[in-house]
């Protein structure tokens, strides 16, 4: 698109657009009053909540300063037309993008400040909403517009406290670093709920320089300029210096929101896997669940002190951290759990490394002396191995024609208990990298 006289459009190696004048819809206008001084010199408020919404909805826009992020209602300052919208839909955020690596990238933004940064929707009190998908289409924006998010920001220059900011991720899409484009645009219009205008520094989150060419963004600390990027200032709306003609993202947060309280308080840890059988594939999963007082971090997996993969994303409170191809041998294990106040609590664990045996859990088939993993109905998976007349199956294991090929599989009906009626018919879904097959188990009696 064009940009209009008087801005700079920013553009990517390939000449798309990244960053326009359109890129952010937020507009930079005060709400009289929100700025209330008394406000400002009492910033012990509570931790406000960030709920980040990657799986859309249905939202209405309408008229007024009505805001309300758990009844999923806009303002018409969140339209691309400025008109109401019954209805709209934004749709889930598209597959291509890495959701753990962009919650990890917001909540990097925010550490510093008292927030508590959630992917389960609150049910009640206040919270802001940040949800994360489509074009902007739906809310009025135009396809071509190349919009990137908007903030139903009621109370510019101050914080709306039930906000809710729109990040439109597919129009991120083949932007350079497009993940950490969109955690920026997330981060950026959060931002504007929480007492946020545009500044000028390259590497300040509130401007439109975009990630590829700032190279880091985050809320920075020293005053800037009005506007979105140094050729574009404009006069300040926010009062932050005393100028008035100067903002400082990290200052405004720090004024409305507070920084993080500091804790001494560890978090709880346990681990559920690897449990009592520390003998363990080269790929599995650890499980764990950690809380906190106050707030996660992370749940990170070390072995022998090296620190091999971690997690920011539990389901619930329960975080499941991967590990794949690991050398055989043995190690000791390290589960942390750390909270935002870098308080860790840990469980050492001594492992084993070795391929499975038949019977054995696995991940997949290099996990196993077999080389073949199986799962069964109940969704377990288990190491098994190819069977004939000379090499037959360990005990407790029948060698059965599945497929093409002749598999160990457990006596006994133990693990394929699924059937109908006078049917022995026995669902074992097979992993064996081709997909799941369906076949007939051998009656044992
Ligand atoms: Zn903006």
């Amino acid at each position: 698109m064009a940009a209009p006289a008087g801005h700079t459009a920013h553009v990517d190696a390939n000449g798309v657009l990244i960053r326009g004048p359109e890129s952010c819809g937020t507009r930079q206008e005060a709400r009289p009053g929100a700025e209330d001084a008394a406000f400002i010199a009492n910033p012990a408020t509570p931790v406000r909540t960030i709920y980040l919404n990657k799986n859309g909805g249905t939202y209405t826009i309408k008229s007024g300063n009505v805001t309300d992020a758990s009844t999923n209602i806009a303002s018409t300052i969140a339209a691309g037309d400025g008109s109401p919208h019954a209805n709209a839909v934004i749709p889930p955020i598209d597959a291509v993008f890495n959701w753990p690596y962009i919650v990890t990238c917001v909540k990097k933004h925010y550490k510093p400040y008292n927030v508590s940064i959630t992917e389960t929707e609150p049910t009640s009190g206040n919270y802001v909403e940040a949800v994360v998908g489509g074009t902007g289409s739906s809310t009025g924006w135009s396809a071509s517009s190349g919009i990137l998010g908007v903030a139903s920001a009621d109370n510019f220059c101050g914080v709306t406290e039930k906000g809710i900011a729109f990040s439109f991720a597919t129009n991120h899409i083949g932007i350079t670093n497009q993940d950490d484009e969109l955690c920026a645009t997330i981060a950026h219009e959060v931002g504007h709920l929480l007492a946020l205008e545009h500044e000028v520094a390259d590497a300040d989150t509130m401007s439109y320089v975009p990630f590829a060419t700032a190279h880091a963004k985050s809320f920075t600390t020293v005053d800037a300029h009005c506007g979105t990027d140094s050729q574009t200032q404009t006069n300040c709306m926010c009062q932050t210096t005393a100028s008035g003609q100067m903002t400082n993202s990290d200052k405004r947060l720090t004024q409305y929101i507070g920084v993080r309280p500091v804790e001494t308080t560890p978090p709880t840890l346990n681990v559920d896997s690897p449990g009592d059988d520390n003998t363990l594939p080269p790929s599995f999963n650890v499980v764990a669940e950690a809380t906190d007082d106050t707030a996660m971090d992370q749940v990170a997996v070390l072995l022998n002190g090296t620190t091999m993969a971690s997690s920011t994303s539990p389901a619930g409170n329960t975080y499941t951290v991967a590990l794949s191809k690991i050398p055989l041998g043995s190690y000791t294990l390290e589960v942390q759990a750390i909270d935002l106040s870098g308080n860790i609590t840990k469980r050492d664990i001594p492992v084993t490394i070795a391929l499975g045996a038949t019977g054995e859990s696995c991940l997949n088939g290099p996990d196993c002396s077999g080389n073949v993993c199986a799962s069964n109905v109940d969704g377990s998976q288990f190491c098994t191995q190819t069977c004939d007349d000379a090499n037959t199956c360990p005990g407790g294991f029948a060698c059965t024609v599945v497929g093409a090929q002749n598999l160990c599989t457990p006596d006994g009906g133990g693990c394929c208990a699924v059937s109908t009626g006078g049917d022995s018919r026995a669902a074992m879904l097979l992993a064996l990298g081709v997909g799941a097959v369906l076949f007939r188990r051998r009656r044992h009696r």
